[in-house]
């Protein structure tokens, strides 16, 4: 990408970077989301009947941030193309597109428009209500409690979101609350993008191999199911987190009668 091409304005944000390499999101700590780069980058340089392959996609939003790993950058174009309206046609669609081409068709919604991203098809606010209540806001895929930090990072708090049973499947009006689940934004698919930094397999598979049969078995049905179960222990924890601050703590001191654990309670 020549650093002297010159480019519209909304291909800017307002602190004057160009919008697909920009690392926060304006005004807020969090990370800007590669939806959002993508939809400037291919609006304001690829360009209306432009082409693109992921190569370029991936060298122009910073190779070191994004996966290698088309998933990733398939997942972004459809999610632009679904909720963004994009036509963004490959080789699949296009016959007259090489192999690994892409087409810019159609712009849809980006960042430099100034409009607020549109929400899509959004399951209703009572659905999502219902959702939570059920769930009592617990991520249904890592346990985690909305608003209790992560044991592996424990800087970061679980927000709540909702998140389709189904992996992959999308949210919209029609999804029911029985196929809904509570999802931390980051093991949501969907959210997780614009939160934390992607992980790739490579990264994750040293552990798996390293575990004792019978967890790799259980881990396997977990995969396979979409969704792990919720030990007795851990449904007695969400119940438990439910009560009093003085509840809880009488709760604790029970426990420590009963494990013999001299322990005190959680420090205020
Ligand atoms: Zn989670």
């Amino acid at each position: 990408m020549p650093e002297d091409r010159h480019y519209p304005s909304e291909a800017y944000s307002p602190d004057g970077t160009l919008w697909w390499q920009l690392k926060l999101t304006p005004g807020k700590k969090r990370r800007f989301g590669d939806e959002q780069k993508i939809a400037a980058y291919l609006a304001c340089h690829v360009r209306k009947n432009g082409r693109f392959t992921m190569r370029e996609l991936r060298a122009a939003l910073g190779e070191a941030t994004i996966p290698n790993d088309a998933e990733h950058l398939n997942r972004r174009l459809r999610n632009l193309r679904l909720r963004d309206g994009w036509d963004i046609p490959s080789a699949k669609d296009d016959g007259s597109l090489a192999h690994d081409e892409y087409l810019v068709r159609k712009i849809g919604w980006h960042p430099g428009t100034g409009a607020p991203r549109p929400t899509g098809d959004a399951p209703s606010e009572a659905t999502r209500r219902k959702v939570f209540a059920r769930d009592k806001s617990i991520c249904q895929v890592c346990f985690t409690p909305g608003g209790e930090p992560y044991a592996d990072m424990p800087d970061k708090m679980a927000r709540p979101t909702l998140g389709h049973r189904v992996p992959g499947k999308r949210l919209d009006s029609k999804a029911t609350v029985d196929e809904l689940q509570t999802e931390c934004a980051r093991c949501n698919e969907t959210v997780r993008d614009e939160l934390f930094d992607p992980v790739t397999l490579p990264e994750i598979l040293p552990t798996v191999r390293n575990l004792p049969r019978q967890a790799k078995k259980e881990l396997l049905r977990w995969m396979q199911d979409g969704k792990r179960s919720a030990s007795r222990a851990e449904q007695a924890y969400a119940d438990l987190r439910r009560l009093s601050r003085d509840e809880q703590k009488q709760a604790v001191q029970i426990l420590s009668r009963m494990v013999g654990d001299p322990r005190p309670g959680p420090q205020e």
